[in-house]
């Protein structure tokens, strides 16, 4: 079988390699769909994400599907020829942070294709791989492999929503159309908000913002010096930082209404931004994080295969394992794909 590794910065390897065998309380999955998230990117073009380095060859990928090809002894949650999303994180159960139901916080969290720990968790842009029965999800509904496989970030954006509060009736504006962003208005409109503004520094992501129900998409870097972009979309009660930029930032401090919240998303520059601090306290917001997802993998994984959400225009074209290193160049221009999955060749 066919296994991607990541050996350093532009040094990706696809191995011909041994397929596992699944033991107790494991499921043999053979890949649907793998999308490619920046997170991937990084480790590929950087050899790094933030502060995690690769130290040794690394899978990458944690938002995949597959088809259940063989079980262990005592599985009982999936059985051969099932289609599953897999869900990535591991937590331990036992720290505080899974005590607390919060265990996205888990401080032995395991999460798939990330060097966070050492030795690092092998992902899934491999053409099989083993995973334990529990992280597997089965999904009976006809729905794409590829569509399975945005499960993961679409439960970034539940969480993100449920990190807000209560969005029912409430106005949104969410910076950073991409993947994520686009989950973000998924999200927030299943959450009951009542509009959506999303705004980015290039048109693609936005027209596809505007497919999966934005209301309005502004092109943030075409406002004037002195134009506010609370004169064109109104005060919003709650912002999503999605984008990661310092700027987009600010923009959420200036632009949400007093009183509102914003929840910061995306990964900002690890070595500190200037922001406009002193607005948290003048205007009185709720500056609030938001790091993966807890418990909503499954809420999303049902969203998905009932249609109740409707993934389909974030989902550019696919492309086989053996041809990830140009899958992945491919998934940073942002010009023309959105998400990008990796399928068996
Ligand atoms: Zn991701
Ligand atoms: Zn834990």
């Amino acid at each position: 079988m066919l296994e991607c590794k990541v050996y350093g910065a532009e040094d990706l390897r696809v191995l011909e390699v041994g397929t596992p065998e699944p033991g107790p309380g494991e499921v043999l999955v053979r890949l649907g769909a793998a999308g490619i998230c920046g997170s991937d990117m990084h480790y590929y073009f950087h050899g790094r994400v933030g502060s995690f380095r690769i130290r040794e060859p690394l899978t990458p990928g944690h938002e995949a599907s597959g088809v259940v090809a063989a079980v262990g002894d005592g599985v009982s949650r999936v059985k051969t020829g099932d289609r599953i999303a897999i869900n990535p994180s591991s937590p331990c159960g036992r720290c505080a942070g899974c005590r607390e139901g919060r265990e996205n916080l888990c401080s032995n969290m395991r999460f798939l294709g990330s060097a966070s720990v050492f030795p690092h968790v092998q992902g899934m842009f491999s053409e099989y791989f083993v995973m334990p029965e529990r992280q597997c999800v089965p999904v009976s509904a006809d729905v794409s492999m590829q569509e399975i496989a945005m499960s993961e970030p679409l439960s970034v954006a539940l969480h993100s929503a449920h990190r807000a509060g209560n969005l029912l009736g409430k106005s949104v504006l969410i910076t950073g159309s991409g993947t994520i962003g686009c989950m973000m208005v998924l999200a927030a409109r299943l959450a009951g908000a009542r509009h959506i503004a999303i705004t980015d520094v290039v048109d693609h992501p936005l027209s596809v913002a505007r497919a999966v129900g934005a209301d309005e998409a502004v092109r943030v870097d075409r406002l004037g010096p002195d134009e506010k972009l609370a004169a064109s979309i109104g005060e919003p009660d709650v912002a999503f930082e999605v984008s990661g930029a310092a700027s987009a930032l600010s923009t959420c401090l200036e632009t949400v209404r007093r009183g509102g919240t914003i929840v910061q998303v995306g990964t900002l520059p690890v070595e500190g931004i200037h922001m406009l601090a002193n607005l948290v306290m003048q205007r009185e917001l709720d500056l609030r994080g938001s790091f993966r997802f807890g418990n909503v993998f499954d809420h999303a994984v049902t969203a998905i295969a009932s249609r109740q959400v409707d993934v389909r225009p974030v989902i550019s074209d696919s492309h086989p394992l053996s041809e990830a290193a140009r899958a992945i160049t491919l998934a940073r221009d942002k010009t023309r794909s959105m998400k990008i999955h990796l399928v068996p060749n």
